[in-house]
């Protein structure tokens, strides 16, 4: 598999990637850490005449940075970073963890944020933990800026509210107030180099250590057009004293809101039944992190 020609340029700042797609049109796509667009550029599901390269717009700036109780994740940070980064696994810790499952060590090297999820596949392993913390994500382009909730921005296998000359600038997330602890589970047939069979990210926020649920959060990957947030299951663990049987019940509420289809890793029956095992044991893993073990 060859790569296509196209033409390469690489924007030195926001506004100026920004001007380069909007002068390009449809023909331009950003490129970051390349490990989906090369890929795809190979195998001729994608051919643009122009890769505009935003690898040097990170500027010197962290992976995560922390401003009272709101979050910003730069879209540049790679999965490495992610992973190892100890504001993040001591604020989100799932988000780490997700970022943990992405590929393989050179995979993760050079994977980014803002590619995950821009990329929009139902597998993309940071996005159910992100839904789980009710994040947003900045978008710009040479008109102005805007927020999206995280749960607005997917729409479909591949497709989002990412228009075709916008640039996804932060990921951003406002630290609930209580007792919060979370989780992120994926099921692979390997446990490297594997995209999901099946995956969820919990996060319970608790009044206080051992106390009732202020916010529940379930968000399912690869079950499902989109990564999806499992509302029935989060609504059950909702006011109520987490125990055993409502964490059983809870999983089996995500197991009948999951969406999946047979393909060539799992069947839809298997993945259905897996979502109802992975959200169990992350709840039980997230309510001991939020102090409410048993
Ligand atoms: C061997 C292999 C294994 C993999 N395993 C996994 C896995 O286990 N889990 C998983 O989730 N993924 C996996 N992936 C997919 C991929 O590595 C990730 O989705 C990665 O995070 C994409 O980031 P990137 O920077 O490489 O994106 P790129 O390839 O640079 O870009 C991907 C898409 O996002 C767009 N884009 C990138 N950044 C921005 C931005 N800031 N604003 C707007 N658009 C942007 C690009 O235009 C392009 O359309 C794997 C890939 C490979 C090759």
């Amino acid at each position: 598999m060859r790569l296509p020609m196209f033409e390469y340029a690489e924007a030195k700042s926001a506004a100026e990637a920004c001007g380069m797609l909007a002068d390009a049109g449809p023909d331009a796509a950003l490129i970051a850490g390349g490990t989906d667009l090369l890929v795809r550029m190979k195998r001729g599901l994608e051919r643009p005449a122009r890769v505009v390269s935003i690898r040097r717009l990170r500027g010197g700036l962290p992976a995560v940075a922390r401003d009272g109780a709101r979050l910003a994740l730069h879209p540049l940070a790679t999965m490495a970073e992610l992973a190892a980064d100890p504001l993040l696994e001591h604020a989100c810790g799932n988000v780490a963890a997700g970022a943990r499952a992405v590929g393989s060590p050179l995979v993760r090297n050079l994977a980014t944020l803002g590619g995950n999820l821009a990329s929009a596949r139902p597998c993309a392993d940071t996005a159910p933990p992100l839904l789980s913390w009710d994040a947003r994500v900045r978008l710009q382009s040479a008109s102005g800026e805007h927020s999206v909730p995280l749960d607005d921005f997917f729409t479909g296998p591949g497709a989002s509210a990412l228009r075709r000359d916008e640039l996804l600038t932060a990921v951003e997330i406002e630290l609930p107030a209580g007792s919060s602890g979370s989780a992120f589970l994926k099921l692979g047939q390997r446990a490297a180099l594997e995209i999901a069979i099946a995956s969820a990210a919990v996060r319970l926020t608790l009044d206080r250590p051992g106390g009732t649920i202020l916010a529940a959060r379930v968000a399912l990957g690869s079950v499902a057009p989109v990564p999806l947030r499992a509302r029935a299951a989060e609504d059950l663990l909702l006011g109520r004293v987490p125990n055993e049987d409502l964490i059983r019940e809870a999983g089996e509420a995500a197991a009948r809101e999951a969406r999946p289809i047979d393909d060539l890793r799992a069947s839809a029956a298997y993945r259905r039944e897996m979502v109802a095992v992975l959200v169990r044991r992350a709840l039980t893993a997230a309510l001991e992190r939020a102090g409410g073990g048993r």
